[in-house]
């Protein structure tokens, strides 16, 4: 539940409200908004204590949160959450880019791509450095030495780093060189994972499970929220419908959807979703005329030879003109690039 402090109230009232909620044994989220403070009340069927805080002085009213998310939800938090990752904001009016090749493969590779995109006014290099291939003989990613090309791009370009963490046990030693983790879609279900990051002070790009339901995926942002982690980004990446025409079925009612349920900003993957680099552009602009707070797209230097994802990665030049014409786009809709 949340309990709506009164515009009047003042700090000892609130700090009143607090120390009850911990003497019953629920947690306390204080949001402080421009004219008055909410006080979040987490735990299960907290709306039945509702009573033991009606001899307090300064509340205005107290609400059940009617959905199953609580911290992630809309009624929680009104305002949009922007993310800080390592000084860029996701979220908002902005729309922000992350992009680069779906691995790192090599330093080389990755430099070229990331000078490429960053000139181009990307602000977050994303690659892969532990890769959740579906085939175990497949490319399964360089593990640190990857992430060291990343930290190394990070230094030479300024791009911030986004990158998938698959074990609890890995959540350490990437947080040391990413400024945020990546949550693949394979694991949105992984809820030690989920903690584990919540843990971990980075923010978190957290993919949708390509089968779960959006309720699901907001439940599982709650994990990483739950943690005391508020740094936590949406990411639609196509879900499994009947069509195989498509790698995956972009759902992009999610776009508008979630931003109607949460405060939490959401990007999209036009990549994975659509399994085919011509039809990244397009969906990538629908996403951002959607409302997305940004895009998350694969480019390769030399796509026809990538070790993984080569079909639905953009070469340069597809990425300049994805980027020319989402200038046009954010302009006409009174938006900016961050
Ligand atoms: C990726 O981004 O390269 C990736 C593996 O994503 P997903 O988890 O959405 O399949
Ligand atoms: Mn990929």
């Amino acid at each position: 539940m949340i309990i709506v402090m009164s515009h009047l109230a003042t700090e000892p009232q609130v700090a009143a409200v607090v120390d009850k909620v911990k003497e019953i044994g629920l947690k306390p989220e204080i949001s402080r908004g421009e004219d008055r403070t909410l006080v979040g009340v987490i735990g299960s069927n907290a709306y039945a204590y509702k009573e033991a805080f009606s001899h307090l002085g300064g509340i205005k009213e107290i609400v059940q949160i009617t959905k199953p998310f609580k911290l992630a939800s809309r009624e929680f938090r009104p305002h949009d959450t922007v993310v800080d990752v390592g000084g860029v904001r996701v979220g908002g009016e902005g729309v922000v880019v992350m992009a680069g090749p779906c691995s790192v493969e090599g330093e080389e590779m990755l430099l070229q791509t990331a000078r490429h995109v960053a000139g181009r006014g990307a602000k977050l290099l994303r690659g892969g450095a532990f890769k959740p291939r579906t085939s175990p003989y497949t490319f399964q990613g360089l593990g640190e030495a990857g992430l060291k090309m990343l930290a190394q791009a990070r230094s030479e370009t300024g791009l911030r780093v986004v990158t998938e963490v698959m074990t609890p046990g890995d959540v350490e030693l990437v947080a040391r060189y990413a400024d945020m983790l990546q949550v693949g879609t394979r694991n949105m279900q992984n809820y030690s994972l989920l903690q584990e990051v919540g843990r971990s002070g980075r923010p978190v790009l957290l993919k949708r499970g390509m089968s779960s339901t959006v309720e699901e995926w907001l439940l599982a942002a709650e994990y990483v929220l739950s943690q005391g982690n508020r740094g936590v980004v949406l990411c639609e990446r196509g879900i499994r419908t009947f069509e195989p025409a498509t790698r995956f079925t972009l759902d992009l009612n999610a776009v508008p959807l979630v931003r109607e349920l949460s405060h939490l900003p959401i990007v999209i993957d036009p990549s994975q979703a659509t399994g085919r680099w011509s039809l990244v552009r397009p969906m990538a602009l629908a996403a951002v005329a959607a409302g997305a707070h940004g895009l998350l797209v694969e480019v390769h230097p030399n796509p026809a030879e990538a070790l993984s994802d080569g079909a639905q990665s953009l070469d340069f030049e597809g990425f300049d003109r994805l980027m020319a014409d989402l200038g046009r786009l954010v302009d006409a809709m009174s938006r900016e690039l961050v």
